[in-house]
């Protein structure tokens, strides 16, 4: 088991407030670190929720509004001062590599690590044996890239009393047999199907950065475990959000639903709501499995197929 935990590290959008750091979310997956936007002073929520500066880490922005990536120039500068010494993965749309070399020449900031900056299409962004990223284009007053983080799925279930049965000894036949690998036995040939169940899902993550609700993105966020979804705005606020091309809880809370996504995490709120209560309720009237994220509320997100992840499962954690 591979622990992935999710962290909060800003929810407002646009303009902080007193409880509320500006945007940015965190995917912490087997030490490596994922942050999805770079919110104003990212690097005090980063302490706080003890996430450290030197984990191999890949940063990706959704669009150059200041609210999502002002937090990046410091950040690099933090992570250097603090002696960082792996490389950074920055990944965003066409502007962010001159936004942070234009601004590093400016305070003549010199890292004393490596910075690999990617300026994206959408698609496939991030691929490795355990895990793929990709962006896609959302509907935002600019471009805007929701991302999607999707692990490889897992081997089946291994059943040790089919394997005891066919008399094959525990060791280096049980490893390769569990790899995926077939083996040879006494003149038989053994395929892992023999031993082991289906295969099964891993996790998938979703997140929208700023946008309207569209038909591609329900499909791009098709059955995630958890989709972070901005909600800049009340559903009594629509006509505001069609205008400013952002999204009510309302409609954050029907893409979960039509996306058939587990639990719904509304973030990005407007600072004219004190209190975030009010959307979680509007959201749950459509989606039950949705909660109104706040600062530093973190949380493992189990395997589908082991446990089911609620709202009260998220509460309990971060209340921890
Ligand atoms: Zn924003």
């Amino acid at each position: 088991m591979t622990d992935l935990k999710i962290i909060l590290l800003g929810t407002s959008g646009a303009v902080p407030t007193s409880n509320r750091n500006l945007i940015s979310n965190a995917i912490i997956r087997d030490n490596e670190l994922f942050i999805f936007d770079t919110g104003e002073a990212i690097q005090q929520s980063m302490m706080k929720n003890k996430v450290g500066m030197n984990r191999p880490t890949h940063i990706f922005i959704s669009h150059m509004h200041g609210d999502h990536i002002l937090g990046l120039l410091g950040l690099v500068q933090t992570m250097s001062l603090l002696l960082r010494d792996k490389p950074l993965f920055i990944y965003g749309p066409s502007g962010v590599s001159r936004f942070l070399k234009s601004n590093m020449n400016i305070f003549n900031i010199k890292l004393n690590f490596k910075l690999i900056v990617k300026e994206i299409s959408p698609g496939l962004v991030v691929k490795t044996k355990d895990y793929k990223i990709y962006a896609k284009k959302s509907n935002h007053s600019i471009l805007n890239y929701s991302y999607i983080f999707v692990e490889s799925s897992r081997p089946g279930k291994f059943y040790v009393s089919k394997v005891k049965k066919l008399g094959i000894p525990e060791g280096s036949l049980w490893s390769k047999l569990q790899s995926g690998r077939s083996i040879h036995y006494k003149g038989r040939s053994i395929h892992p199907s023999d031993v082991m169940g289906k295969s099964r899902p891993g996790r998938k993550i979703g997140i929208s950065g700023d946008t309207r609700p569209t038909k591609s993105l329900i499909k791009f966020f098709s059955s995630c475990d958890v989709l972070i979804h901005e909600s800049t705005f009340s559903s009594d606020e629509k006509n505001l959000a069609i205008e400013r091309f952002h999204s009510t809880s309302t409609e954050a809370a029907t893409v979960a639903k039509e996306s058939s996504s587990n639990l719904l995490l509304l973030t990005h709120f407007s600072s004219r709501y004190k209190d975030t209560k009010l959307l979680e309720k509007q959201a749950c009237k459509i989606h039950r499995n949705s909660i109104a994220g706040r600062d530093s509320m973190s949380f493992i997100v189990p395997y589908s197929d082991e446990k089911r992840l609620t709202k009260s499962y998220v509460l309990a954690q971060t209340s921890r």
